[in-house]
């Protein structure tokens, strides 16, 4: 293939789209709009430590992930780790790492307990979730499990993951979300084996940047695209490129009274290219403002890709909070759980260290967005000083804030029938993001297996 292609967006669907698309012989250009590649996957420093900017595992049966990670030359640095659950529930933290566990589980009588059990064991034997998709998740879950397990358990879970947005969800949500928790078990261990790349994806992302750079990928970074438009045969893609070096020499400018020079210096920030094929992996609602051409429809049934975004800090601690990797939170508290990064990893990848993320699920318009680091770093910090009567603030050592506002799209009943084909109208303009994910949750492996799949069936000639 000798066509010259841009893909809008370098996280692992990107990338993966560039490295197959550059060993078949095409000229590609990614642009990415953060001065980093990864997008969600992507790292960041945290006090001493470079960790990635939400919390990532891996598990033994993620095929898709594991191969990248072995063709970037990597494949020896996973460390798999035996974890264990834990559950904040009545205002007490307890252990649900085995079914001994389950059984002794406070909150629950023994009858709810076995409903909850054959709904979890019951949803992983389905088989058919496109008829999942037709039932509303709260119908679902409230019809097996029971009315009050459903308030007492899986209603508080759900809210944590998708708000009041709960309620529009269809139960093929749910089923993902267990049919991964099995994967995780059933890799012929019986255990709950979770891995991670030493040195965290800062790491793995790295070695793939200079992986595909060694192959001629171009990675354009701080490059926004702010337009895409089909002109005859080619696609001309302009971007907001180093609109911040252009800002500072406009504010320097501005200084000495260069002011005419100022405003030639705004107008050449933008820059436009020629491509043959254009993909899009960035959020179905930018792909639809950024491609003006598209038709009414197609754009329609982009915007209506309803997300769910997040507010995630990343803590980094002088003790652990507890051994659970994942403690689950059914009380009211202002963040969706606790995972402890250092319950998974080597302390010494945090200078001996303990790293804490404390995720909160959102709406993309929620007012936590408007609030400050530090308003939300109080929030956040008075709620564990309640919960963990060993912890204080004088062990924090760093807090950070990510925040995102499309990080999933909500599965809502009908989902994958509303979806727009990933080959537009335009040719050779392609739209494939994680709103293509139909049948599972979103993590790197899944990402990965839709850039596979999207390359073999539209690609690949
Ligand atoms: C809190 C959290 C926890 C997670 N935990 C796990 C886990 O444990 N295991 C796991 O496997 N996965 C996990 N994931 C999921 C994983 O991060 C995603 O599956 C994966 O990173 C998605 O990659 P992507 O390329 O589809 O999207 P993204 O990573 O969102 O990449 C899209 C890119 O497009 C860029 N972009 C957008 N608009 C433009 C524009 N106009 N111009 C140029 N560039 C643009 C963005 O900056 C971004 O870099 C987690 C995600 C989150 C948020």
């Amino acid at each position: 293939m000798s066509q010259k292609i841009a893909i809008i967006g370098s996280g692992f669907l990107g990338l993966t789209l560039a490295l197959r698309l550059v060993e078949s012989g095409a000229k590609v250009t990614v642009f990415e709009s953060a001065p980093e590649i990864g997008g969600l996957a992507s790292a960041w420093q945290i006090g001493d430590v470079v960790w990635d900017k939400h919390y990532h595992v891996t598990l033994l049966s993620d095929s898709y992930t594991r191969k990248i990670v072995e063709e970037i030359g990597l494949g020896d640095e996973f460390d798999w780790v035996e974890t264990k659950t834990g559950f904040y529930t009545d205002g007490k933290l307890v252990s649900m790492s085995n079914s001994l566990e389950f059984l002794r589980f406070p909150p629950l009588d023994l009858i709810s307990k076995f409903r909850l059990g054959g709904t979890i064991f019951y949803a992983s034997r389905v088989k058919d979730w496109k008829a999942l998709e037709k039932i509303s998740v709260e119908d679902w879950l409230a019809k097996l499990s029971g009315k009050k397990t459903f308030e007492k358990m899986w209603k508080p879970l759900l809210k944590a993951k998708l708000g009041e947005a709960y309620k529009e969800t269809s139960a093929a949500f749910i089923w993902a979300t267990i049919q991964r928790m099995y994967a995780a078990r059933n890799s012929g261990l019986k255990k709950e084996m979770f891995g991670y790349v030493r040195g965290g994806y800062a790491r793995v992302l790295e070695k793939f940047g200079a992986h595909l750079a060694e192959k001629g990928v171009k990675i354009r970074l701080n490059s926004r695209v702010e337009k895409i438009e089909k002109f005859e045969n080619k696609v001309i893609i302009s971007t907001a490129e180093n609109v911040e070096s252009y800002k500072a020499q406009v504010m320097l400018n501005a200084l000495q009274n260069y002011s005419e020079i100022t405003v030639r210096s705004v107008t050449s920030t933008a820059k436009s290219s020629e491509f043959d094929s254009v993909i899009l992996t960035c959020p179905s609602n930018v792909a639809a403002k950024i491609v003006p051409q598209l038709s009414g429809e197609e754009k329609q049934k982009l915007e209506n890709i309803k997300y769910q975004g997040i507010v995630c800090a990343s803590v980094l601690l002088k003790k652990s909070l507890s051994d659970f990797y994942v403690t689950n939170i059914t009380d009211d508290v202002p963040f969706t759980g606790i995972i402890e990064m250092s319950a998974l990893v080597e302390k010494s990848e945090f200078g001996g260290n303990a790293l804490v993320y404390l995720p909160k699920y959102v709406a993309p318009d929620d007012e936590l967005f408007e609030k400050t680091d530090g308003e939300i770093e109080e929030i956040f910090l008075d709620k564990l000083e309640k919960m963990y009567s060993h912890f204080s603030r004088t062990d924090v050592l760093a807090f950070k804030i990510s925040r995102v506002r499309q990080v999933f799209p909500i599965p809502t009943l009908d989902y994958s029938q509303n979806l727009p084909p990933v080959k537009t109208s335009l040719e050779n303009v392609f739209v494939v993001n994680s709103a293509q994910i139909t049948n599972g949750t979103l993590n790197v492996n899944e990402t990965i297996q839709l850039a596979e799949k999207f390359f073999e069936n539209y690609l690949k000639h």
